[in-house]
């Protein structure tokens, strides 16, 4: 019979290696199921808080998304094809509400959808990232409009300064650490957005029916190529390398490149390969470029400014997406004509290709030198 792996297995070969992307679902589920054999560290890794508490189940192991298990489960559930998984169809959309397009990252789709399916009762909450300072965002529950519109956008509040977040900067949220909430809030229908590993790792969870991932009744999943995470003397090297002040920051978003908005409204411009030793290390060993799992994926990639990308993936998030498009909550991009059309839809999928494969290469040279021997060990 093949051993269960446990914790320790997770430790030696996730977390040990490097390859950690801190998305805190081996917690969630250890401490919502009242084993209580984990917790996160001040530097949100996992540890064991009390290892005679752990059962062996395996279950962090499993739904871990560094692993590898269970992804021919996900693959056959989710019909999964190459080169970027299954999906209805592709669109570049934006919301009808003017509100919302002032803040918002690209065309705000993804707060007009929230907002539709809150609006129509098909959810009582949607797990979101809400701004917390300058390069920190925290996962909330948002229940009204009002909290949407406060976690759409990727600007950055200037209420904090960079000295009061402890010389730690990140545009990583652990989302999943609010999932273990869910049923103490009483809260049935939920959505949530994540980036492909966390929505990978609720995929998992609901592939093992495990409580509370049952209450997620929508996925929207973001593209992600990386994530940052850097401490002041990188932030020193990085100011240095781009010749700006990061206090100036008012936007950060990512499309073909890294794009940096100033507050004298200025736009830079920087290729990712110039930013990559502030990407988190678990990144480059993560394959999943347009979240492959989610209902419905978005990102800038491919749009035009104003404009969100959007991947209708299962059969749930055609369905919301048409709906919130019936009831003018969002509009699709026009063209001149069905040829502008076709045509404009083949170079935005091509780029989304492009971007996977770029990732999933990257990740699988990552891998082997790990196989290999290689530890990356814990940078960021
Ligand atoms: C960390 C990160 C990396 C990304 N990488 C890429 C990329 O490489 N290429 C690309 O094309 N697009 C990328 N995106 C997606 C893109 O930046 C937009 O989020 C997406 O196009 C949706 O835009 P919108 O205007 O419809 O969203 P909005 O209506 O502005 O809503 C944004 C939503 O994202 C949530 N959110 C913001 N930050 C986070 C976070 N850190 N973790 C979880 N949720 C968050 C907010 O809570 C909000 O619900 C990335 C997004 C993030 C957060
Ligand atoms: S009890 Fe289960 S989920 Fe918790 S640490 Fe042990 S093996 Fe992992
Ligand atoms: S990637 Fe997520 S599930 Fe895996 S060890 Fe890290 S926090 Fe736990
Ligand atoms: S690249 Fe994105 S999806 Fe992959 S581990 Fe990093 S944050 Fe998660």
């Amino acid at each position: 019979m093949e051993e269960i792996k446990s914790f320790k297995d997770l430790d030696r070969e996730v977390v040990e290696k490097g390859i950690c992307g801190k998305c805190g679902g081996c917690v969630s589920f250890c401490s919502a199921g009242e084993l209580n054999a984990l917790e996160m560290t001040e530097n949100d890794m996992p540890r064991y808080i009390n290892e005679d508490n752990c059962q062996k189940c395996g279950i962090c192991y499993m739904i871990c998304p560094q692993t590898g298990t269970l992804n021919v489960e996900l693959q056959e559930k989710f019909g999964w094809k190459p080169p970027i998984g299954d999906y209805q169809k592709v669109t570049s959309a934006q919301t009808t509400d003017k509100k919302i397009r002032k803040i918002c990252t690209d065309g705000g789709v993804v707060t007009s959808l929230l907002l539709y399916l809150l609006e129509r009762n098909l959810i009582n909450g949607a797990i979101v990232s809400k701004k917390a300072g300058r390069f920190t965002r925290k996962a909330v529950i948002a229940r009204t409009r009002e909290d949407l519109i406060e976690a759409a956008g990727s600007t950055f509040s200037g209420s904090l300064h960079l000295e009061e977040l402890g010389g730690k900067y990140t545009t990583y949220t652990p989302i999943l650490s609010t999932v273990k909430s869910l049923e103490k809030r009483y809260l049935q229908d939920v959505a949530v957005v994540g980036t492909p590993c966390q929505i990978n790792a609720i995929r998992k969870m609901q592939c093992l029916g495990i409580i509370p991932a049952h209450l997620i009744k929508f996925t929207i999943g973001l593209f992600c190529i990386e994530n940052f995470s850097f401490d002041d003397v990188a932030r020193e090297r990085l100011e240095k390398k781009l010749d700006i002040n990061l206090e100036s920051i008012v936007k950060l978003n990512i499309k073909d490149d890294f794009i940096i908005t100033m507050t004298s409204g200025v736009t830079i411009h920087v290729p990712l390969e110039e930013i990559d030793d502030v990407a988190r290390t678990a990144c480059f060993a993560c394959q999943d470029f347009s979240n492959e799992y989610a209902d419905i994926s978005v990102g800038g990639l491919g749009s035009p400014d104003g404009y969100t990308t959007t991947l209708l993936r299962t059969k749930l998030g055609s369905s919301v997406y048409d709906e919130a498009l019936h009831r003018g909550y969002i509009q699709e991009r026009t063209f001149e004509d069905s040829e502008e059309s076709k045509l404009e839809k083949t170079k935005m999928m091509a780029k989304i290709v492009s971007y996977s494969r770029r990732k999933r290469m990257r990740a699988e040279k990552k891998l082997s030198k790990l196989a290999g021997g290689e530890m990356l060990g814990e940078k960021n």
